[in-house]
């Protein structure tokens, strides 16, 4: 008698010319199915078997496509997209205290943080991100604009000692942060992580005041940290510590902090954060365009430190594009070093999706192509002939193609981009809001 075999009912099978799955490490996959149904990854195996396993309500080819798990933006500040371009060519201090300030001070409103994370959003999911880290004021509003779209997104509850348009004191920034995670507990996409911003703008008391917050909560920590030689320099002169020699002392070292920049370190930085098992989001567009310095991120990955990568905000790099950092910081790597093998291609795509997903404690859920795991996935057309041939499709990720190759995305298996399109939002509605929100802070 033959043997039985059980047809299963799924959502969705993706058959791919090529998938990366991430995890196992290296591994590139041949001629593969993912079964996805209610918004997780059931199986992934060979096309064949899987068309005998599974009778899918829809089937999605992708012949000449690389599928690999959806990019994880460690860093950015989504809603400054409106300010794009504001103002360039200025190191970080005078472009924050010349521009940035001052056009966040007549602008920032819940209105214009929906409609900056909202273009945000759409040009991050086109460019095959689907998980981002942000740090902004109102991040109810920018919730707002994530749900809209699909878009996986851990929220900063921002925390400064100085008032702005968003809140009037430390207590005030925390109580308002506190509220919104209330208000988006339940939401699958949604979550949120304690943000002070940086060394140079939050006091002793307030950081104590967020560890233990992030401790009682189980929240991450997401911090700008050693970005410039002079935050390092200050702070010695300031506090008689380097900064983050002064969060260690103030208990913030941890699992769950994640350092942005982190471009200034010493032998002695990097052993605390290792010490820690700290996660770094590197930000090489950034960090170049504002000269603050090159990174020294294969010294820190020998070391074992976890490191995600992030484009920081448009107003300083000017794209929300990983492909662009995953290029960025494989090419600065190999400069900084004078060694061609620092940051090997899978390595490098590794930060942008496993090891950013870790950081933020979401790698049991996402970041790689494994059974169990949420159907976050990106899929990469590689039948253009500028992109022929193709001999290894990891190495062609890294060194060959741009986000313009992203043809579809979902987020826990929801399709947010189709054949280039995005399903949520139209670009008429997101180019008439782009235009609305130029000319007012033109004024
Ligand atoms: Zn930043």
């Amino acid at each position: 008698m033959a043997p039985v075999e059980t047809v299963a009912d799924i959502d969705l099978l993706i058959e791919a010319r090529w998938i990366i799955p991430v995890q196992p490490a290296g591994l590139t996959l041949e001629r593969h199915a993912v079964a996805i149904h209610e918004g997780r990854i059931l199986a992934v195996l060979p096309i064949d078997d899987a068309r005998r396993q599974f009778r899918p309500r829809e089937i999605r080819p992708l012949t000449d496509h690389i599928l690999m798990p959806g990019l994880v933006n460690l860093h950015v500040h989504a809603a400054m997209t409106l300010m794009r371009g504001l103002a360039d060519d200025l190191p970080l201090m005078r472009w924050l205290q010349e521009a940035i300030w001052p056009a966040e001070g007549r602008h920032v409103s819940p209105g214009f943080v929906r409609d900056g994370s909202l273009l945000a959003a759409a040009e991050m999911l086109r460019g095959g991100i689907t998980t981002c880290n942000d740090m902004y004021f109102f991040p109810e509003a920018a919730a707002e604009a994530f749900s809209r779209v699909g878009l996986r997104a851990m929220l900063g509850i921002t925390v400064l000692d100085f008032p702005t348009q968003y809140a009037a004191d430390a207590d005030d920034y925390l109580r308002k942060g506190l509220a919104a995670r209330d208000a988006w507990r339940h939401d699958p996409l949604i979550g949120f992580t304690l943000a002070p911003h940086a060394p140079y703008t939050v006091s002793d008391r307030t950081f104590e005041r967020v560890g233990g917050l992030a401790e009682e909560l189980d929240l991450p920590i997401h911090i700008h940290l050693h970005e410039t030689a002079t935050e390092v320099a200050d702070s010695l002169r300031d506090h008689g510590l380097r900064p983050i020699a002064r969060l260690d002392r103030l208990g913030l070292l941890g699992p769950g902090l994640i350092g942005v920049h982190a471009v200034h370190l010493s032998p002695e930085d990097i052993d605390r954060l290792a010490t820690h098992h700290c996660s770094i989001a590197h930000c090489p567009t950034s960090n170049m365009k504002l000269a603050s310095g090159a990174a020294p991120m294969a010294a820190v990955a020998e070391r074992g430190l976890r490191i995600g990568l992030g484009s920081d905000g448009t107003a300083s790099n000017n794209r929300l594009d990983l492909f662009r950092e995953m290029h960025q910081a494989a090419l600065l790597a190999k400069l900084t070093t004078g060694d061609a093998g620092a940051l090997p291609a899978h390595r490098v795509l590794r930060m942008a999706t496993l090891d950013g997903a870790a950081a933020l404690g979401l790698d049991d859920r996402i970041g790689s192509i494994e059974p169990g795991k949420a159907a976050d996935l990106c899929a990469v057309r590689l039948d253009d002939v500028d992109t022929l041939p193709c001999y290894d499709p990891a190495s062609h990720l890294i060194y060959v193609l741009g986000r313009e190759s992203v043809s579809d995305v979902w987020v826990a298996g929801r399709q947010a981009l189709k054949d280039g399109t995005l399903l949520q939002i139209s670009n008429t509605e997101l180019s008439s809001l782009a235009r609305l929100w130029q000319n007012r802070l033109r004024q």
